[in-house]
């Protein structure tokens, strides 16, 4: 169901679940609000258990001030009215503290938001205000000056992140994306300086391509209802484990006719559906449908590689840090994560927006994943189970790298141990 046709609380209620599922508020932090049609502010109640919230929990502010419910408003309530009076465009507003922004706000900085094309376009105008007392006046005052300038998206020093949107779920995917953004700078600085993307660079990942023509599918075949069946809980595993979040990664499957199944763009991965899956034959789209503007990617390796039928475009933040700093990701760690990456290259940018087919070369046997500099990482299989099971060795090999840091140097597999590898599990190259 789309949250259109959700009850203002039951879409704070999901949204708040998430929030709270994914460690990104504790049960006392965060507030979340909806300005309905009428022009009633629906809110978290004020101290209620984040992790127990039921509908009747949530509080509705009518216009003339009334209040409706069994609890108290939040304590923050003056600050999201005072947004909703300056900005008449904004329907939600969401604040909490998650724990990577917090590291950014109690230094007193903000996460970069140009290591990665996605965030930027997603996060939009940024800005660090002040330090005031949580529910003061003060505060409120704070915030919806700068929602007054026309930003959406306001850092709190020394407290978290306040944001305005049409939608409390775009209001979501811009929060979630700015926490992603905070803890993926955090690990990749483990490593070493990042790389941010110059403008030029910048220019080149813009979707100048058209839409493509669209057809109506007549009958649907066994084999791209199983697919649509089974692609799907892999795009909501991968969310539930970190690999993904709801703003990005695109996954595909290529059916037996040479037609492609992949996500459609824009959507929230975690509220995917098999029928949101988009078909794409000859070039032409299912009518209605958006597919992921990295198509030209995955069409161009099932082009390049007959034995390849699952194509993911992921960016879990642990390899990320290896993709917006100059360290060399080497998978030759343990056998398990060697076997199934590959001596891994990384690509630059470009590549993956400008030159798929180039890009889709670099998967010559036997690569079967790349890193996209400051973008994400390819990974592909015969199946999806297959492709999925390499994005989850890619980034917890990343991962091991990254804890390995304070306990002393890698030793890599040595290359006569890996010929070894290859001799015992029949790897013919
Ligand atoms: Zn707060």
């Amino acid at each position: 169901m789309t949250y259109e046709y959700m009850h203002p609380a039951d879409q704070l209620l999901a949204v708040m679940q998430r929030i709270y599922d994914r460690k990104m508020t504790t049960t006392s932090g965060g507030n979340l609000s909806i300005r309905d049609a009428e022009g009633n502010i629906w809110i978290t109640p004020a101290s209620i258990d984040k992790g127990t919230l039921t509908r009747r929990d949530i509080v509705c502010v009518k216009p003339s001030g009334e209040i409706v419910g069994i609890h108290k408003p939040s304590s923050e309530l003056p600050f999201h009215a005072s947004v909703y009076r300056q900005r008449p465009d904004l329907n939600a507003v969401l604040h909490a503290h998650p724990p990577g922004l917090v590291a950014f706000s109690i230094v007193r900085t903000m996460p970069r938001l140009d290591l990665v094309p996605a965030v930027g376009k997603i996060v939009g105008k940024t800005v660090l205000s002040a330090y005031a007392v949580p529910g003061s006046e003060k505060l409120g005052e704070i915030i919806s000056s700068y929602f007054n300038k026309g930003y959406n998206v306001v850092f709190l020093e020394n407290h978290g992140v306040c944001i305005g949107d049409r939608s409390i779920f775009d209001a979501f995917q811009k929060f979630e994306t700015i926490e992603y953004a905070a803890r993926l700078e955090i690990e990749a600085r483990r490593l070493g300086a990042v790389r941010p993307i110059p403008e030029e660079t910048l220019k080149t990942t813009r979707n100048e391509g058209g839409r493509l023509p669209s057809f109506r599918p007549e009958k649907r075949s066994a084999e791209e209802l199983a697919a649509r069946r089974d692609m799907i809980p892999f795009i909501h595993r991968a969310y539930d484990q970190g690999l993904i979040i709801s703003s990005f990664g695109s996954f595909s499957c290529r059916l037996p006719d040479g037609s492609v199944l992949i996500t459609p763009s824009g959507a929230d991965r975690r509220l995917l559906k098999p029928e949101d899956l988009v078909l794409v034959r000859d070039g032409a789209a299912e009518e209605g449908k958006t597919p992921s503007e990295s198509l030209p990617f995955h069409r161009a390796v099932y082009a390049k590689k007959p034995d390849v039928s699952a194509v993911i475009l992921a960016k879990p933040k642990n390899l990320m840090a290896f993709a917006v700093t100059d360290t060399v990701f080497d998978a030759r760690t343990i056998p398990e994560s060697y076997l199934l990456l590959r001596d891994i290259r990384k690509l630059p940018l470009e590549t993956l927006y400008r030159d798929p087919e180039g890009a889709a070369a670099a998967l010559s046997n036997p690569v079967p994943a790349l890193i996209f500099e400051n973008d994400s990482i390819a990974v592909t299989g015969e199946t999806i189970l297959k492709a999925f099971d390499r994005l989850e060795v890619a980034d917890a090999t990343a991962h091991s790298i990254l804890l390995s840091r304070p306990l002393g140097d890698i030793v890599h597999i040595h290359p006569e141990e890996v010929d070894e590898i290859k001799r015992v599990f029949n790897l013919t190259d």
